[in-house]
């Protein structure tokens, strides 16, 4: 089932009186990530909830396609991130719990340090060794050394 955001990562607490768990199934494409350098595709949610005393318990599995700018090139590089029995437990006010926070904060900790294109194979890495290549050896070729020995 494919859900608006506004409408995926709620759980009606009311639904879940009498002991009664809740599976949840969804995809969505959440907004709640689109930071500057960093967007999120289809977010993939199933799991369960149910309440244990005063707590409702969510245990989900999630997997979240995302794309963040490749550290050589660029160009923005996709990436999966996939959370196994993410649980979150809360002390509930009101008729509904939106999780959608629990969610982002989880996924914003799984986030890699640093994304490279094409899984870690950019095809700019060769121009960009080139370059680092040459500027260690600059001051071999430093412009202004052919006029320093014109002078000697
Ligand atoms: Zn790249």
């Amino acid at each position: 089932m494919i859900l608006a955001m506004e409408d995926a990562f709620i759980i009606y607490l009311d639904r879940l009186s009498d002991e009664k768990e809740e599976s949840i199934d969804f995809k969505t494409a959440p907004q709640f990530v689109n930071e500057r350098e960093l967007t999120f595709g289809q977010v993939d949610v199933n799991g369960k909830a149910y309440m244990a005393g005063d707590h409702l318990i969510i245990d989900l599995n999630v997997k979240a396609s995302a794309s963040m700018p490749c550290k050589i090139c660029n160009e923005m590089s996709p990436f999966e991130i996939t959370l196994n029995h993410l649980l979150i437990t809360v002390e509930p006010k009101g008729a509904v719990y939106d999780f959608s926070e629990d969610v982002r904060e989880a996924l914003l900790l799984e986030l890699p340090q640093v994304t490279e294109c094409q899984g870690g194979e950019c095809p700019d890495r060769v121009g960009v060794e080139k370059y680092f290549a040459k500027s260690s050896s600059s001051e071999e070729h430093f412009p202004f050394s052919a006029l320093d020995e014109g002078d000697n």
